[in-house]
């Protein structure tokens, strides 16, 4: 029987929504190609997730513990994780394309000799062959990989590609414990100290509405325009890179690329041109605002409504009209 082999994400035991939304295209892909789904759960005393986990479409969630991997270590993720792919032999593995699928997917398909595609924005089979989509170019083009010569790939999956799947399952998963084959000198890093992130408070790939500003805003001040329609429609602020890169606003709310992908339920950009770079972290938005005064800027053709005016105008009469129609 052919197996996905999905590799839940937690972290300080939570589990992350990546984790559900791969779920969500490896029962589409299990039912297409008659596979059973292996979710694995790695890290210490993390028992307690496989009732989160136990999702329709699962058959079993195979449950490593080890207080090597209490905190996450490329090392140990590595090696346990080849170990399971040698045993198990699934026909694909998926992990979220997060700093830590980032982290160990490249070592641990150099150890298998498996091909890898990262960033995956959609997976289909045709005749047990997997075909990948990805973007490259930052987002420019989106390009169809094939393997022709494997029969077994790994993944890595953008998160916001796939809506979350949470229907828990009406059977019962059957859980099975790994034994651990991690040695003390398997792990060659230590992980010293975590830095959290500054203003780890907001995390924005959370919000329903995000208020988001860009270039526009000349000066740090001038955010308050901003600050004020984001308390009136109860949102997070966002930022572009130019607005982060000069330290107004922390990385962590940093839309695009190489900052967080969003897909709040309304977002609304304020003076953004709309670079592919940015565009890639909030086109999956359910509706978009944008507010800009150059009638051809790119944000426009992702914006499901658009305001070609100057925001510094019309922010406020906005602002107005909710606050009124609030009361
Ligand atoms: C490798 C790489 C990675 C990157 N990663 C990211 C990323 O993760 N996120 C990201 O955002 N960027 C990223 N960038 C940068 C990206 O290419 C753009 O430079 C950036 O997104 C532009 O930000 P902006 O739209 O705020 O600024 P601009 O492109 O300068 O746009 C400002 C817009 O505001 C409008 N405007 C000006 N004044 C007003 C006004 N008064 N009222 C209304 N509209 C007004 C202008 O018409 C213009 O369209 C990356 C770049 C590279 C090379």
């Amino acid at each position: 029987v052919r197996t996905i082999l999905l590799v839940a994400e937690q972290r300080e035991g939570k589990v992350r929504e990546i984790t559900f939304e791969m779920l969500a295209k490896a029962k589409e892909l299990a039912e297409e190609i008659d596979a059973q789904i292996s979710v694995v759960l790695l890290g210490y005393d993390v028992d307690n997730l496989t009732k989160e986990l136990s999702i329709v479409g699962v058959d079993e969630i195979l449950l490593f513990e080890d207080e090597k991997l209490k905190i996450y270590n490329c090392d140990g993720y590595q090696i346990v994780l080849s170990e399971l792919v040698k045993e198990k032999k699934p026909i694909l593995t998926m992990i979220g394309h997060t700093s830590l699928g980032v982290d160990f997917s490249p070592g641990l398909a150099t150890k298998l000799n498996l091909p890898l595609v990262t960033d995956c924005t959609d997976l289909r089979f045709s005749n047990d062959k997997l075909t990948a989509t990805r973007q490259m170019h930052s987002d420019k083009a989106s390009v169809e990989i094939i393997f022709p010569h494997s029969t077994q790939y790994i993944v890595t999956v953008r998160p916001t590609a796939f809506s979350p799947l949470k229907e828990p399952s009406s059977n019962s998963v059957k859980i099975v414990r790994v034994s651990s084959c991690l040695k003390d000198k398997h792990l060659r890093s230590e992980v010293i100290e975590i830095v959290k992130p500054f203003d780890e408070d907001v995390d924005i790939t959370k919000a329903n509405i995000i208020v988001a500003v860009g270039r526009a805003f000349k000066t740090e001040e001038d955010l308050v325009v901003a600050k004020n329609l984001c308390e009136a429609v109860g949102g997070v602020l966002a930022a572009s890179r130019p607005i982060t890169d000069k330290g107004w606003l922390s990385e962590a709310r940093q839309v695009g690329l190489t900052g967080k992908i969003v897909k709040p339920k309304l977002y609304i950009a304020l003076g953004i041109s709309g670079q592919t770079q940015h565009v890639a972290g909030m086109k999956n938005s359910k509706m978009i605002v944008a507010i800009n005064k150059d009638p051809t800027a790119p944000i426009f053709s992702v914006a499901d409504y658009g305001i070609v005016a100057n925001l510094f105008d019309v922010v406020p009469i906005l602002d107005e009209q909710i606050k009124s129609a609030q009361e």
